[in-house]
């Protein structure tokens, strides 16, 4: 592989041009393992970040994949449907929280979390009402894009660098209160306050279920979702759930909602929709929320990017919803549970180690320092899996299917590492 021309050309995710950590060439990969060009095959750890849920190759998926090329891998939604699109959205309806029915299709978690922004602000502008701010919560992330990031954690997403150019929205206080703990009613009074205090401006409150993935892979307590839920209808304004890390199974559950027995105005979803064979993402909402905008000034909602509802990803995806239905997720996330509960407590002891936390097929170490990405990662890459760090944070994200040996291969790995000097910033 010409790992020169990639290093002199090709932009990777969070990467300097300037100094470019390593890239590993890989030209395979199959169930749990990735292989790379010297042969070595890698237990992966990420699911390609939240994705590859039923692993890589997956028998199912390529069927669809090869029967849908042959027949039309694209062609444009506007006046134009077809079955791909049909069968899937008749799955997302019949999955997702019971009141949600109408669904918008898009190419990304970011563009989905755009579509669900502008859904709330074209809401309220047919309502007659201006309200043209979000609140969200610190250490949260909901994508790239500019509406996104003017919604993720003012520090993470470096909002300083677009000053001027990107909205400014409110943030509450991140749930300090852990899944597992006892709750504390305390907890929501950040939010509550700001609700209070700026209700009348806000379109809507959007954050993550039960899991602040990217901002941090915090894991909060049901009840202050729960009391989000609440507040938001006793002020009257839209939830926004942004289930594109959680959906599909990743926290035991299909949707992290269900953990606190909530549901949103309009639920945003995507990585794993096709199993991570290729992106697509959904917006969904309520009739009355589809029924609103579309009462409104404009007469129908604004959006309608060129790739809306490709009949390749959507026949992929409504054949990896297939794989849901059939429910190994279940079982196969409660064991991974079972087992992060079991083995990550014992990660306590290492010195660098400040916390564990989990949460169904999610495990996470947080580190006292930083951990040194070129080498903790090639240390990784000898142990044979593939785990990829961020800052103070190591964490696993197995597809579904990993069996007791490969997921206890990813947590032996983090162990060998935690006792590494040379893994950490010192
Ligand atoms: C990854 C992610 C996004 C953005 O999705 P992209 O497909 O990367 O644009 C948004 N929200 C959450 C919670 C995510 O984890």
């Amino acid at each position: 592989m010409d790992l020169d021309f990639d290093k002199n050309h090709i932009w990777h995710p969070y990467t300097s041009t300037i100094k470019p950590l390593t890239c590993y060439p890989v030209v395979g990969a199959q169930g749990v393992h990735l292989e790379l060009e010297n042969g070595t095959k890698l237990i992966d750890g990420m699911s390609s970040w939240w994705s590859t849920i039923h692993g890589y190759n997956h028998p199912h998926l390529n069927q669809a994949a090869h029967d849908q090329i042959d027949k039309m891998s694209h062609v444009m939604f506007g006046g134009i449907t077809h079955n791909p699109a049909i069968e899937l959205c008749q799955k997302l309806v019949e999955l997702t929280p019971s009141n949600l029915d109408k669904v918008f299709l898009a190419d990304s978690g970011s563009v989905a979390v755009e579509v669900s922004l502008k859904m709330a602000l074209q809401y309220w502008h047919a309502k007659g009402e201006r309200r043209p701010k979000f609140l969200t919560l610190r250490d949260g992330y909901h994508g790239d894009t500019f509406a996104a990031m003017s919604v993720t954690d003012p520090n993470n997403s470096m909002h300083s660098l677009y000053k001027g150019f990107l909205p400014e929205h409110i943030f509450a206080n991140s749930p300090q209160v852990g899944f597992w703990d006892e709750w504390n009613e305390a907890d929501l009074d950040d939010f509550k306050l700001k609700l209070e205090t700026h209700h009348q401006e806000v379109a809507a409150v959007i954050m993550e279920p039960i899991v602040q993935g990217a901002g941090g892979m915090r894991i909060y307590h049901p009840e202050f979702l729960k009391g989000v839920r609440r507040l938001c209808d006793e002020y009257g304004v839209l939830l926004i759930l942004d289930e594109i890390a959680t959906g599909f199974g990743r926290t035991g559950k299909l949707f992290a909602c269900e953990h606190a027995d909530i549901q949103p105005d309009i639920l945003c979803v995507g990585k794993a929709l096709t199993g991570g064979y290729m992106t697509l993402s959904a917006a969904i909402t309520t009739k009355h929320v589809a029924d609103t905008v579309c009462g409104g000034e404009a007469g129908c909602f604004m959006h309608g990017p060129t790739f809306m509802g490709n009949p390749l990803a959507c026949a992929v995806g409504a054949a990896s919803l297939e794989l849901i239905e059939q429910g190994d997720w279940q079982a196969q996330t409660k064991e991974i549970e079972a087992q992060f509960s079991k083995e990550l407590p014992k990660l306590l002891k290492y010195n660098h180690v400040k916390d564990v936390r989990w949460l169904g097929a999610i495990g996470v170490v947080e580190t006292h320092i930083s951990v040194n990405m070129e080498e903790i990662q090639a240390h990784f890459v000898e142990q044979g899996v593939w785990i990829r760090p961020f800052g103070k944070l190591i964490y696993m994200m197995p597809p579904f299917i990993s069996t007791h040996e490969e997921v206890q291969a990813l947590v032996d790995a983090i162990a060998s590492a935690l006792q590494n000097e040379y893994c950490f910033h010192i």
